[in-house]
């Protein structure tokens, strides 16, 4: 129940070739993959502390992750979990020998050598399924109240392969990619509030066990449950897309104007109204305006096994070919992860320069972080200038 991958995998393809191989009971095998493009690399996405689309099941990437071969920048070769221990090969567990030094190549941006190889946790495939969305036709905070607590509750029954809650831009992008029409039009017509719920079972007994359950809580929180035809999105009523990532024609996400960004921390579900209302004033006063016409909003992916906590992303779309655009969006990305800080939601990833404030705010933990990026990398060489720490880093915010 594991497979081994070099940096060429592509999600498609590590997803394909897991389905050739059963397990007890016959059960083919699936990766668990980020609801991102079919074309990327799955071990960069997990290398950069990524989160699967089914991490209310199997928890967070990294989490995942069981071997991993470096190569250090001096030229040494690293391995680390139970292979770094001779003869014990691919089991099933994160560790090798302890203390555990793994973690500290995990979301650092390649500083400290390069993946060349790890083994990932497999998990079986379930022949019977279905894909739903509940949207909510309340008003915005009341709909987003809704949404999490029936996340919550979800969660908390254990039921659901996948949850992810999502917002007008990606919907409206959704159904224009479909209809071939301008999402901007389209936003009138979508929710604010949507969650997607995948629910898996080995019998269709099963299946139906889980659906009655889902009914349950989603009527109890005023969302509507459809089928994703029934809201015109029939390409979505297949799982695959959200199991082996999207395809780039026909997707769901497109590239509308440019591209899409997002900027996420992880936080306890109960938070992120609070969050999201002042996320919704840095939207009206520096990103958009009409603010009716910005295609931002929350998404919140996972959450944890037992909503213990989830994913909370904004996400924006701009043209990069427009300087003013991206002069705002800078200015944009600046603030909400300061608004994140501010509400102790450790960010996801050090992403779009944040790395740069954020980092110098640790304390003893950033001395020990330069001090090791010195001893590890002294002349600099791996990725240098992309999080503040090594010996000669420019930045005014950054050591000396
Ligand atoms: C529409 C959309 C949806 C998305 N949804 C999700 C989602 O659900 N979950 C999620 O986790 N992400 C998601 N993403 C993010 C995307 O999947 C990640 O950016 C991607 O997984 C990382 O790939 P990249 O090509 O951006 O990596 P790169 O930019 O190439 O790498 C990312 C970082 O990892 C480092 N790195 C890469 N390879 C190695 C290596 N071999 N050794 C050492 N360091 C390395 C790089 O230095 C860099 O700092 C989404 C993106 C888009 C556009």
């Amino acid at each position: 129940m594991t497979a081994t991958i070099q940096p060429h995998v592509r999600l498609r393809s590590l997803w394909l070739e897991a389905q050739k191989v059963s397990t007890v009971g016959g059960l083919t095998l699936k990766p668990a993959l980020p609801l991102s493009f079919a074309s990327v690399s799955v071990l960069s996405n997990y290398v950069s502390r990524g989160g699967a689309g089914w991490i209310v099941k199997y928890g967070w990437d990294a989490e995942l992750i069981i071997n991993m071969t470096w190569v250090l920048p001096n030229g040494e070769i690293l391995k680390t979990g139970p292979a770094g221990i001779p003869n014990v090969g691919n089991v099933g567990i994160q560790y090798g020998p302890g203390p555990d030094i793994a973690g500290m190549f995990i979301n650092a941006d390649g500083n400290f050598g390069i993946c060349t190889e790890m083994t990932i946790k497999l998990f079986p495939e379930h022949q019977y399924e279905k894909v739903f969305l509940a949207p909510s036709f309340a008003e915005e905070e009341q709909g987003l109240e809704d949404v999490i607590n029936a996340m919550y509750e979800l969660a908390q029954e254990d039921i659901c392969g996948l949850t992810y809650k999502t917002h007008h831009g990606p919907m409206s992008i959704t159904l224009g990619g479909l209809t071939d029409s301008d999402p901007v039009t389209l936003l009138s017509a979508t929710q604010k509030h949507s969650l997607i719920i995948i629910i898996q079972g080995l019998t269709q007994e099963e299946l139906e066990f889980k659906e009655k359950i889902v009914t349950e809580i989603t009527q109890k929180n005023n969302l509507s449950l459809v089928e994703p035809e029934a809201m015109g999105m029939g390409d979505m009523a297949s799982p695959m897309p959200f199991k082996a990532g999207f395809e780039v024609k026909g997707n769901y996400v497109a590239g509308y104007l440019g591209a899409f960004q997002f900027l996420a921390g992880i936080v306890k579900l109960d938070k992120i109204p609070q969050i999201n209302k002042e996320y919704n004033k840095l939207v009206a006063r520096f990103w958009k305006d009409p603010v009716e016409k910005a295609m931002s909003g929350c998404s919140i992916q996972g959450p944890s096994p037992f909503a213990r906590c989830g994913t909370y992303e904004l996400d924006w779309w701009w043209d990069h070919g427009d300087p003013e655009a991206v002069k705002r969006a800078t200015e944009m990305v600046r603030k909400t992860g300061e608004l994140l800080l501010k509400h102790g939601v450790p960010l996801f990833r050090n992403m779009h320069g944040l790395g740069e404030f954020y980092l110098p705010q640790w304390g003893i933990y950033y001395e020990i972080l330069n001090n090791l990026k010195v001893i590890m990398d002294p002349e600099s060489i791996m990725n240098p200038d992309i999080i503040p720490i090594g010996k000669d880093y420019v930045s005014e915010n950054s050591k000396e």
